[in-house]
């Protein structure tokens, strides 16, 4: 069996699934359909809350959607929450790593959430991987009409698959 790789920071959603199990998986799937009819009009606010240096208020979406970290594939806000009715036990499943991490022995859970509690994709994170000029560099060209949203978020794509 291939080994799980904890260290990735961009993750398919096939990988996400290997990390988290299948249970969690379902989850997260019925909680992403729920977001796309919640978030739209909310404009990203955890993106830009948590300082994710790839969101722009300017992106119709994440540019990186597909290949988000897990820190994102694990975080809806509550609005979210209440609207996917999941119940009680779903909830708890949910819920099981994040409480582990934050009051058990972490294990297991510390090395799903490796980098908790910093967010890989804020400046500092950017910058120790080496792509934070060339990030805000992609955004900047965006914004100022030299980019298309489909090739800045193609070059955004590439920068991220070849750092990991
Ligand atoms: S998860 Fe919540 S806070 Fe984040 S974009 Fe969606 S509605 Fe907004
Ligand atoms: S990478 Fe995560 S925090 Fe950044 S824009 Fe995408 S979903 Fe939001």
């Amino acid at each position: 069996m291939e080994k799980k790789d904890y260290h990735k920071i961009f993750l398919t959603d096939g990988e996400f699934g290997e990390l988290f199990g299948s249970e969690i998986s379902r989850l997260v799937k019925i909680l992403n359909d729920t977001a796309r009819a919640v978030c739209p009009p909310c404009n990203g606010y955890c993106c830009k809350n948590i300082h994710c240096l790839l969101y722009s208020e300017k992106f119709s979406t994440c540019p990186i959607f597909d290949l988000r970290p897990r820190e994102c594939r694990y975080h809806f806000c509550n609005d979210v929450f209440t609207r996917a009715r999941l119940s009680k036990e779903e909830l708890d499943a949910m819920m099981n790593p994040v409480e582990e991490l934050v009051c058990g022995d972490r294990g297991e859970i510390a090395r799903l959430f490796f980098l908790f509690p910093e967010f890989p994709l804020d400046e500092k994170g950017l910058e120790s991987m080496g792509i934070k000029d060339a990030v805000e560099k992609i955004k900047k060209d965006f914004e100022e009409g030299i980019l298309g949203e489909g090739e800045a978020f193609h070059k955004l794509r590439e920068l991220c698959v070849n750092r990991d």
